[in-house]
């Protein structure tokens, strides 16, 4: 079959009698998770391969042969030892110890998973023009700044030099809680201050937490907690991995590209003819998305599933936070350049480590190259993007309120050129490899050991500063902490269950980005475009080895060889 653009076809019937096919397979859904667009049902054509099965098989084997392993019945439920998280892992060959065991109680670590952890996505640069209002919130002094990063810069100096950053969990303030067997289940709205601090060395630098409050609202019972609050430090650092984990797990990661996805997939089977160049280039990256959401729908967003088990709101706050923020945003503001922007983090100069950030230029450059050569291979201006009616039609189902309610996909939700038809498809891509794999793919060492993240808090947080009987035995800081933190944190079973699913979630890696199946592409004329992407994807790997050598933790999850072509996991 001919690739061909609609208006150059000899043959519109046939195209016209196989989207007429497509239409009565796929279907909207806007009741599983609304208001947001799912199949109604998925279609047989969209479901996992054989050699799906038996990766996911492997995958439960080892996790079912570790856990039976592990001597649970020995340990207590709830633990008694913050030590016994680390008993649900057993080592190679079964299940490998996230090596966040070791550092989680380090503040290096702490401030490392702003930039580079499984939710690098919410740090933000506080700009000196918004220093006062983030300080109406969030009051911290100059004197906490000093005492805390020795140092004789004030905030005003420090913000105007680009060196204070925030993280703001705002969006959680309120969320209803949800509770478990006899616990209620604690997130909070925190605030996070961190200040970049230079080391001197290649001027990389560090990021140093500052200060933390758990609530949105300056109270008496809010206070602002540093590390010269003894164990509270450590539980108010670890009520920010919380909020960080319930951000990532239900808005970086399920909401911002498993869910986001899914109008293009519906639309692309709807209205992009089977030899449609658009159609033959998205279709590989959207591979087994139906069928994992479809599991999602299934044992994650029921009643009954993971999000209400193990996250910390009610199953309807959850998803209402899900859908209300899909709903409030504009596709556009996904775009990789531009949420760098609305940050303020773009610039390396001011921040000069944040290996997200880095390393995804880097792939979205190189899949810009390759989405400009491919689509310049069909179209040989903007008429032709203009005339292409199965596009036009594409891009008006993609916005009707009937179909994928895609807010923002173009400044004027319009594609009638090049440049705007090029900038969709690059994002599309995007979302589908290297965004949902850099959320992906860490959920195993940084959420698979439960006192990293702690997919929800198990009681109330502190309203106080002081803890005067608190001691930090540095030689043994996880027995020392114990007493201390072990109460907020996830009990046995569910600790269990928050392994289980995420080890699952990383288990296996499907394919490779950039990588194709010898039939996905039949025209001869796409092959040479597909080498110089894959060639391109060398070369970065390549920097990114180089660039993980000189980083205080390499860091791993975009190299595009560790990149699925599609979210199916
Ligand atoms: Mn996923």
């Amino acid at each position: 079959m001919t690739t061909l653009l609609p208006q150059n076809d000899p043959n519109p019937q046939r195209r016209q009698q196989f989207l007429q096919r497509q239409r009565y397979f796929y279907r909207y859904n806007f009741t599983y998770l609304p208001p947001l667009p799912f199949p109604d049902e998925v279609p047989d054509s969209e479901g996992f391969s054989a050699k799906y099965y038996g990766e996911q098989f492997k995958g439960i084997t080892k996790l079912g042969l570790n856990l039976g392993a592990a001597k649970l019945d020995d340990l207590l439920d709830p633990f008694d030892n913050l030590d016994d998280y680390e008993k649900l892992f057993l080592g190679e060959p079964l299940l490998r110890k996230p090596f966040t065991s070791k550092t989680f109680l380090l503040d290096k670590e702490f401030a490392h998973q702003r930039i580079a952890g499984a939710n690098p996505l919410i740090i933000e640069r506080v700009d000196p023009a918004k220093l006062r209002d983030m300080l109406q919130k969030f009051p911290v002094t100059d004197a906490i700044l000093q005492q805390v990063v020795d140092t004789e810069e004030t905030l005003a100096s420090a913000a105007a030099k680009g060196q204070l950053y925030l993280t703001d969990y705002a969006l959680l303030e309120g969320m209803k809680l949800g509770s478990y067997k006899h616990w209620q289940k604690f997130v909070t709205a925190p605030l996070a201050l961190f200040y970049w601090q230079s080391t001197g060395f290649a001027d990389r630098g560090c990021l140093v937490p500052v200060a933390i409050q758990l609530y949105q609202k300056p109270r008496s019972d809010n206070p602002i907690f540093t590390r010269f609050d003894g164990a509270n430090w450590f539980i108010a650092k670890t009520f920010v991995q919380i909020a960080d984990g319930t951000y990532h797990e239900l808005l970086a990661h399920l909401g911002f590209t498993h869910l986001v996805i899914v109008p293009f997939i519906l639309a692309t089977a709807r209205q992009l003819a089977d030899n449609h160049p658009l159609g033959i280039l998205l279709r590989p990256h959207f591979q087994f998305t139906l069928a994992i959401n479809d599991l999602a729908r299934t044992q994650l967003i029921n009643p009954g599933g993971f999000i209400e088990k193990i996250l910390p709101g009610t199953l309807k706050a959850s998803l209402s936070l899900v859908g209300k923020s899909i709903e409030e945003s504009q596709f556009q503001d996904f775009a990789l350049p531009n949420q760098l922007k609305r940050r303020g983090v773009e610039d390396s100069n001011l921040l000069p480590d944040y290996p997200y950030r880095d390393d995804a230029y880097l792939l979205w450059s190189a899949i810009e190259k390759f989405v400009t050569s491919y689509v310049n291979l069909y179209y040989k201006n903007d008429g032709d993007v203009v005339k292409d009616y199965e596009l036009q039609e594409w891009v008006e189902e993609l916005t009707s309120p009937d179909g994928g309610r895609v807010k923002g996909l173009t400044d004027d939700g319009k594609i009638d050129n090049l440049e705007k038809l090029i900038a969709a498809i690059v994002q599309i891509i995007f979302i589908c490899g290297p965004q949902h794999a850099a959320v992906n793919y860490p959920q195993y060492d940084y959420g698979a050991f439960a006192p990293n993240i702690p997919a929800a808090g198990y009681a109330a947080p502190p309203t106080q500063k002081d803890n005067p009987d608190f001691h930090l035995d540095l030689s043994n800081p996880i027995k020392s902490l114990s007493p201390y933190l072990l109460k907020f944190l996830p009990p046995k079973e569910q600790a269990i269950s928050q392994l289980t699913i995420l080890y699952l979630l990383t288990s296996f890696q499907y394919n490779r980005l950039g990588y194709y199946d010898r039939r996905d592409f039949q025209d001869a004329k796409v092959q040479p475009l597909i080498t110089a992407f894959q060639q391109n994807l060398h070369i970065i790997e390549d920097r990114i080895n180089l660039r993980n050598t000189k980083r205080s933790q390499p860091y791993t999850f975009l190299k595009p060889s560790l990149i699925p072509n599609s979210i199916n996991l």
